[in-house]
């Protein structure tokens, strides 16, 4: 048995067998193959190249992607039409009689190096462009070898080196029912897709190929960021029964879920969804939500093929009023950039992405891409209470510009007679240390605030949310952020607009409770965490908590500040559900 510490991403405890997903960015093991099966490595080579080139030229054809990407894919594709390059490696595979994967790495590494040495910085920088390829086609290859293996329907626990957040969300739940990771942090977009889909996992386990056998039996406990290898019956026999207990505790959580939030001395609550799909509506309403308080769009770009058009984002807009039955859906504009498909999208490479052309900014680059989601977004309005909402503001000019695009937009629609909601709330998001302390002079013109504390927290403290080496820094309790969220909901009500905290934060049980001291009235969390918010308001009086969180705010560092949260709520709630 063995132990792993990692990071605690989406609660609850799996327990299966591990699957490895072998990434491509580790040296294929050198595996030796009989005379009789080198044409069959030489064909499958041949295949994956094939199916590399298709994939580059899709990409090259992709109708709303920048140029510059469909020059670096018809670049590519020419690469991998050299002869020499391509004869190095079929001599690779039969002189050396290996697996077509070990004689792309060897061949394609060789070449790396080769170009890495060079004196040219035009040339050097190609070095690039052969990694990329070299993964691009052992990806063909070992997505090939993994094929059999995808048709199986045994339930497991992915362990991967890193998982999009694209892939999270196409992860079979009937399957995997958990995953580990080695890289990534607490709210990574992947970690926020593990919560939606109620997927245990854990990230930034470090290294996990030594310490996880093919075979091995896991036990994922994705409340502590634990990973139990190959466990001992004692241990296993603990697991199974806490999951019991969870699982039967979320039960009778959900049976509560209809009564309303409201603190016993009358102080009622809003608590609202985060989605990232429109089907994620039904579960939210299930577990008692409100309505939807933050539905992030970019995830659209991911059902279709590219960019999605007007009537895409229309169907989706419409599907999720549909399912709202006259509740609130306040829909982000996309939030493209830095961790959110970047390259996806063909946000071309730049030496800071966090800092550079993201979001709204991107979106203000991307005009086209802006008012095709914004017309969508008007036009929904006649149909439901839809309210948009502009992701990274950072200052009263980006908002008076987005305003101004969104009023041309619904003149547009006006002439053409299309009908559009007239009176569509436009609320910004407070995420970026400039919106925050300027939230007097924002609150003068944006009709709500919604508190993205993942970011807020990530550039206040200068702390990459996604990265497990700085895990531990990100802390929302950082007394710098307490009193960022003071000023902004102090300013927000004196405006009298609402102010929502939809960070992974607001789910927190301690945090929760800070933030109703606070005077914080809205929530949006994952959908599986409305229960458990509404109970932790139902739980303790308004007075209590401006109590505790004034003592939390007299306090110096963020440590001091979690334990007497913990020590509190403990008291209060009794111990958490995980
Ligand atoms: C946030 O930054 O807190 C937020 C809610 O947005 P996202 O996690 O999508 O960046
Ligand atoms: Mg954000």
């Amino acid at each position: 048995m063995r132990i792993v510490k990692g990071i605690p991403v989406s609660p609850g405890i799996a327990i299966a067998p591990a699957h490895q997903r072998r990434t491509g960015t580790a040296m294929p093991a050198q595996r030796l193959v009989p005379h009789s099966q080198i044409e069959s490595e030489l064909e499958r080579f041949a295949e994956a190249l094939e199916a590399s080139r298709m994939e580059l030229s899709a990409m090259a054809d992709k109708s709303g992607l920048a140029d510059a990407v469909g020059s670096i894919a018809s670049s590519h594709r020419e690469f991998l039409r050299d002869p020499t390059l391509l004869r190095q490696v079929q001599e690779a595979i039969r002189n050396g009689r290996t697996s077509a994967e070990y004689a792309v790495a060897v061949v394609f590494r060789r070449w790396i190096e080769k170009f890495r040495a060079l004196d040219d910085e035009f040339f050097r920088q190609r070095h690039l462009d052969l990694i990329d390829l070299e993964q691009r086609v052992l990806r063909q290859l070992i997505a090939d070898e993994e094929r059999a293996d995808e048709a199986s329907t045994e339930p497991a626990i992915l362990v991967t080196q890193d998982l999009t957040p694209s892939e999270a969300a196409a992860l079979d739940k009937s399957r995997f029912l958990g995953f580990v990771t080695e890289l990534g942090g607490a709210t990574s977009h992947t970690a926020i897709i593990a919560k939606s889909l109620g997927i245990p996992a854990v990230c930034g386990l470090g290294p996990l190929a030594e310490v996880i056998p093919d075979d091995a039996t896991l036990i994922v406990d994705g409340a502590r960021g634990v990973v139990v290898v190959n466990p001992r019956a004692d241990v296993l026999a603990q697991y199974r029964e806490r999951q019991g207990r969870i699982e039967r505790r979320f039960r009778i959580l959900k049976r509560q879920a209809e009564l309303p939030a409201e603190t016993p001395d009358g102080w009622p609550v809003g608590v609202t969804a985060n989605i990232e799909f429109p089907f994620e509506v039904d579960q939210a309403l299930r577990n008692g939500a409100d309505g939807i308080g933050l539905y992030r769009t970019e995830f659209l770009y991911t059902e279709g093929a590219g960019v999605p058009n007007e009537e895409a984002h229309l169907e989706a807009y419409s599907l999720a009023l549909e399912r709202l039955q006259g509740r609130p859906l306040v829909v982000r504009t996309f939030d493209f950039g830095a961790d959110k498909f970047a390259a996806e999208v063909g946000i071309p490479a730049e030496p800071n992405p966090a800092l550079g052309s993201r979001s709204l900014r991107y979106s203000f680059a991307r005009p086209e891409l802006f008012r095709t989601q914004l017309r969508a977004l008007l036009r929904a309005g006649a149909q439901g209470r839809i309210s948009v909402m502009f992701p990274m503001v950072s200052s009263v000019t980006e908002l008076r510009r987005a305003r101004r695009i969104m009023d041309d937009v619904a003149e547009e629609l006006r002439r053409e007679h299309i009908p559009y909601g007239a009176k569509i709330p436009v609320g910004a998001m407070i995420e970026i240390p400039s919106a925050a302390v300027a939230s007097d002079l924002l609150a003068r013109e944006a009709d709500f605030f919604s508190i993205g504390t993942n970011d807020l927290t990530q550039y206040s403290l200068a702390v990459d949310r996604a990265n497990e080496r700085v895990a531990a820094l990100f802390r929302p309790s950082n007394p710098a952020i307490l009193r960022l969220l003071q000023t902004v909901q102090t300013e927000g009500a004196r405006a009298q607009i609402r102010v929502t905290v939809c960070g992974e934060m607001a789910a927190e049980q301690t945090y929760t409770v800070l933030l109703l001291g606070l005077g914080i009235r809205h929530f949006s969390v994952a959908p599986a965490a409305v229960p458990e918010v509404k109970r932790v308001v139902r739980s303790i009086t308004r007075r209590r908590a401006v109590e505790i969180t004034e003592v939390a705010l007299s306090l110096p560092t963020p440590e001091e500040v979690d334990a007497y949260l913990a020590e509190q709520t403990d008291q209060i709630l009794g111990a958490t559900w995980t």
